[in-house]
């Protein structure tokens, strides 16, 4: 039990944010746990579960005296709360985020924050297809990278403070520069997305193959787009609308790609597949031995992770 902050004020109680709650009780991590979420509904639902030691109505509240503010909405809300609470939060506090992108909540965010608060952003790469604060466990952050953004001007002090939490709670702590985080992720997790919501959208538009057929015989890879394509739209949605750039390079290096394996299938140029094939599985095999995913036969489907 090693104690880091005195008040961590979770704003959004989502899968992430319910996560962290999770994470903290179980080491002791901070002193009290303040949340609040958008409607009363969640609100409701985190008392009942009882993951926080205070649910509150307003943002404004759940950040007084909060050593710890952690953003855990999605992004486009971002913006809105953190002019709202800007001037209530604590001398000296930390403000960090989760968001899946970070320039625009780097640009949305630091302009509401005053001088004597240290904003980190930050971005756990953890998550699964469900959302809501029923969704959350305390392992979630496990052995998984948690990228911190502190720019040139951060305290080191904070900064470090930040990295004990978040590898308190079991994640890898990372830094990284604000657009290429956001380039690393469009390649590693926007643009995979945005490809199993079309598959699984034009599987849903074939309609030579039932609907029934597409979940009968789903094993064949299927499966786990559509366990993707699951996602929280909103989330998504914002995620796109916030890493436009970055997305739509990676799409357009993915498509002239596939172009390349169309006509390698049409002209029967089975080199070219068997060459292409070769190199992914490498990669593949790279991701195993990073401990980030396992070969286990059923990788990705009996556990929770992503
Ligand atoms: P989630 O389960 O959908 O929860 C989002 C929470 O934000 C809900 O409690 C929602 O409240 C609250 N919220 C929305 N607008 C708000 C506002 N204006 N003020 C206060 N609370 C507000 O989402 P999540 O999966 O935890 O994701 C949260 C953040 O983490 C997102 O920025 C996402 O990009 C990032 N992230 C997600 C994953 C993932 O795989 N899920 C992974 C890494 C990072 P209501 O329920 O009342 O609407």
């Amino acid at each position: 039990m090693t104690q880091i902050y005195d008040r961590v004020a979770l704003i959004g109680l989502g899968l992430i944010a319910s996560s962290m709650a999770h994470a903290m009780r179980r080491s002791g991590l901070a002193g009290e746990i303040v949340g609040t979420a958008r409607s009363g509904e969640t609100r409701d639902t985190a008392r009942e579960l009882g993951f926080c030691d205070r649910v509150v109505d307003t943002a404004i509240e759940a950040v007084a005296g909060a050593d710890l503010v952690v953003l855990a909405m999605p992004v486009g809300a971002m913006e809105t709360v953190a002019r709202e609470i800007g001037s209530h939060i604590a001398n000296g506090a930390t403000v960090t985020d989760v968001g899946s992108v970070k320039r625009a909540v780097v640009d949305a965010v630091a302009p509401h924050l005053p001088d004597h608060v240290d904003f980190i952003p930050g971005h756990p790469l953890a998550g699964t297809e469900h959302s809501g604060p029923r969704s959350g466990f305390a392992e979630l952050f496990e052995n998984r990278y948690c990228i911190l953004l502190p720019g040139d001007g951060a305290d080191p002090d904070a900064v470090d403070r930040l990295t004990r939490y978040w590898e308190a709670m079991g994640a890898i702590v990372e830094t990284m520069d604000v657009d290429h985080h956001d380039l690393v992720l469009a390649v590693t997790s926007h643009t995979p997305h945005l490809i199993a919501y079309t598959m699984v959208g034009v599987a849903d538009d074939l309609r030579r193959v039932t609907d029934s057929e597409v979940i009968k015989y789903s094993a064949g890879g299927f499966r786990d787009f559509t366990r993707i394509a699951a996602s929280d739209p909103t989330m998504w949605r914002d995620v796109f609308l916030n890493n436009k750039e970055a997305t739509l390079e990676i799409l357009g290096r993915f498509t002239e790609e596939l172009f390349a394996l169309q006509r390698a299938i049409r002209t029967g140029d089975g080199d070219h597949l068997f060459d292409y094939f070769t190199h992914t599985r490498a990669i593949r095999r790279g991701i195993i031995e990073a401990g980030q995913d396992t070969d286990a036969p059923d990788f990705g489907r009996g556990g929770k992770k992503t």
